[in-house]
């Protein structure tokens, strides 16, 4: 029986993973520089070495990742990933079974599917059959459990929450669309909305000064300090937020008549700022039944529900290969 794997959230920045156990426990965390700026071949090197070193004095054959993008874990390929690894149908597990070996079992899932699947696992919904992960980060990702399963759908592709329409007519999305869910509750759309606010000039808010010389990845968290501070201004865009998150919200809850609708990722840190607009519009939207049975809440795992999932999706996967 498996008792070890390894579960590896892979991400622009870094690359941050663990040595988990059958029962879900952490052994062993690590994280280094993913250096996707250097490209393709770096990434897998450093990969590589990462996970030599995590297993190192173990015997593990198993080893699960999320990434950002659109993958195709049947086969192991990266479709897509725009945003970390630039390449197109990137065959990832081959590449990696040729390095470390073909006797070791790689799987690869979206990195919300895989945090998704780490609530459902160790997390906030443990005890729920059915559930959404929405994770707020620099895009908004999606991930569904439904009926104790990881709903991926015929292409894989199931899930892209942040990619359903809001506002027809609404702010331009980077998937090309309009008024997408990403465009209003992502860290990425509240750095648009205090730019567009900023704009004009007879506008009082303390962001003026606030965001002056700051790194644009700190804004969302500028914003919540001066929400935070009684800025009227910066209030606002977090109701904005939670508006088109409980709008969102609704048509799931509709549509799916989930158990839980679980959020995390960075921007979820002013949860308070924005999740009683989300209820008050979900309430507004969706039917009263399920409705009423829905809890909408925060994410417990930070920011290892991405490691965990990941982990737990290789166990099973070596399960299913059992003979
Ligand atoms: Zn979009």
């Amino acid at each position: 029986m498996v008792d070890k794997v390894i579960g590896i959230d892979i991400g622009g920045t870094n690359l941050r993973g663990a040595l988990v156990s059958r029962e879900g426990g952490i052994l062993k965390r690590m994280e280094i520089s993913s250096q996707a700026d250097q490209g393709i071949d770096k990434v897998i090197e450093n990969l590589a070495g990462f996970i030599k070193d995590i297993s190192e004095g173990e015997n593990v054959c198993n080893i699960g990742m999320g990434i950002p993008g659109i993958i195709n874990s049947k086969d192991g390929v990266i479709t897509q990933a725009p945003n970390i690894l630039n390449v197109d149908d990137y065959p990832l597990r081959a590449v990696l079974n040729e390095k470390l070996g073909s006797d070791i079992n790689i799987v690869i899932e979206n990195d919300a599917n895989s945090a998704a699947v780490g609530e459902w696992w160790m997390g906030a919904s443990k005890d729920v059959n059915s559930m959404i992960m929405i994770t707020m980060g620099t895009g908004v990702g999606g991930g569904l459990i439904l009926d104790g399963k990881l709903w991926t759908g015929a292409d894989g592709m199931a899930g892209e929450i942040g990619h359903i329409t809001i506002y027809p007519d609404g702010a331009k999305c980077k998937c090309g669309n309009y008024g997408c869910l990403e465009s209003y509750a992502s860290a990425t759309a509240i750095r648009r909305m205090v730019r567009e606010g900023l704009e004009d000039k007879s506008l009082n808010t303390i962001l003026r000064e606030s965001t002056k010389n700051i790194e644009v990845e700190d804004i969302p968290q500028i914003v919540m300090e001066a929400a935070g501070a009684g800025d009227g201004f910066s209030l606002g865009i977090w109701e904005e937020v939670g508006k088109a998150l409980g709008i969102g919200i609704a048509s799931l809850i509709n549509l799916l008549n989930i158990e839980m609708v679980v959020i995390g990722g960075g921007v979820s840190n002013a949860w308070d700022l924005f999740i009683d607009k989300t209820y008050e519009e979900a309430r507004r939207r969706a039917f009263r039944a399920p409705m009423k049975r829905t809890k909408i809440q925060r994410g417990l795992l930070r920011d290892d529900a991405g490691i965990l999932g990941s982990a737990h999706l290789a166990l099973k996967s070596s399960n299913e290969k059992k003979p």
